[in-house]
């Protein structure tokens, strides 16, 4: 498709426009739209031109958006987006790169390069290694996937080829995220099928006094998940931490968590979607503490980091489980995957 230099920059005109139309609205806009019904307009059987388009959109589409990039949102936890995320955004939907194939293209080299100073801004070791997602869900998912692939690789099954129906494993957790839930079910565990450990709430122990100064809630009891884990047969063992809840703001002792996760041999994976950010006011000692130990972690650039929703962040310490529970061969991709592609440029 070729559009002449001249239709180029009337659509870069139209967007700059409706960028700044759209931005000046923010502080005022409603959050929510009264207008959410979708537009009955005809299937046309002739495009209206771009410009018409254009207008279109400004008049019917802009006033019935709601202001969820703006700063007075808070449906949910997620940042607007800043001006300078949203030009970096457009920059790769305008290069366009398709990055299936290792060496094409400098982009895949820039991903990694990113996640390595994620590691560094959150200081955390540089094994952890992974890949962008959409969101935290995605990243849960994947998690959800490399942990089966975990079981699997201690039982001698390789569960992304032949599957988990004879897979031995208990999964544990106490406030799992809505999509952690989510994801153990989309990854053939079944939403239903964990053990729920207490959480410091519902234990005698907890002294009132911790409770009133808003100690950690919802954060997992240890003596009860020690308890579970020693009574627990099962071949293999999953740990699904957070940090930290997403009604609660509680994390989970990590440190606690990660002792016993090596004493019996389980897999932990931790949820710090957003809970992560703490650690750059409190650095290695605060509530993350501890996360160091995990086998992947879940973090969400658009919670607090202000970026174009959606984009989320995958981190594990055992990338090759990753990539044989994702690994697919076919003719038009033989000897394609580039391990390279995966590994932190040190060019840029
Ligand atoms: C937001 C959030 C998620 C899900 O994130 P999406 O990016 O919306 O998919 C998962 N876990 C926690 C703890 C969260 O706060």
């Amino acid at each position: 498709m070729h559009y002449s230099p001249q239709m180029n920059q009337t659509i870069l005109d139209a967007l700059s426009r409706q960028f700044s139309a759209f931005h000046k609205t923010l502080n005022n806009r409603d959050v929510a739209s009264k207008e959410s019904e979708q537009l009955a307009v005809e299937f046309p059987e002739q495009g209206m031109g771009f410009e018409q388009l254009d207008q279109f959109i400004e008049t019917n589409v802009q006033p019935n958006l709601s202001a969820s990039n703006g700063g007075r949102y808070w449906g949910f936890v997620t940042g607007g987006a800043n001006p300078v995320a949203t030009y970096a955004d457009w920059l790769v939907t305008t290069f366009n790169q398709n990055v299936s194939k290792g060496g094409d293209s400098v982009a895949s080299a820039i991903e990694q390069q990113t996640l390595a100073w994620l590691c560094e801004l959150f200081q955390l070791p540089q094994t952890f290694k992974g890949i962008f997602t959409t969101g935290a869900t995605a990243a849960n998912l994947l998690a959800a996937f490399t942990a089966r692939q975990y079981a699997g690789q201690q039982q001698g099954i390789d569960v992304a080829k032949s599957g988990m129906k004879h897979l031995d494993v208990s999964i544990f957790s106490t406030t799992p995220h809505a999509s952690m839930i989510k994801s153990l079910g989309l990854a053939g565990f079944g939403q239903d099928n964990w053990q729920p450990i207490s959480c410091n709430a519902d234990e005698e122990s907890m002294n009132i006094a911790a409770l009133e100064n808003n100690a950690d809630e919802e954060s997992m009891n240890i003596a009860a998940l020690e308890k579970a884990l020693m009574k627990c047969s099962a071949n293999s063992k999953i740990i699904i931490a957070s940090a930290a809840t997403v009604t609660g703001t509680d994390y989970d002792d990590l440190i606690a968590i990660s002792a016993l996760c090596k004493k019996y041999n389980a897999w932990l994976h931790v949820d710090a979607a957003f809970g992560i950010f703490e650690r750059l006011i409190s650095g290695t000692e605060g509530k993350t503490k501890g996360i160091e130990h995990a086998d992947s972690i879940t973090l969400d650039c658009h919670k607090w980091l202000n970026v174009p929703y959606d984009c989320g962040v995958f981190l594990t310490k055992h990338l090759s489980l990753l990539q044989a529970s994702c690994e697919v061969t076919a003719p038009y991709l033989a000897g394609i995957f580039n391990e390279t592609s995966f590994i932190t440029a040190s060019k840029l």
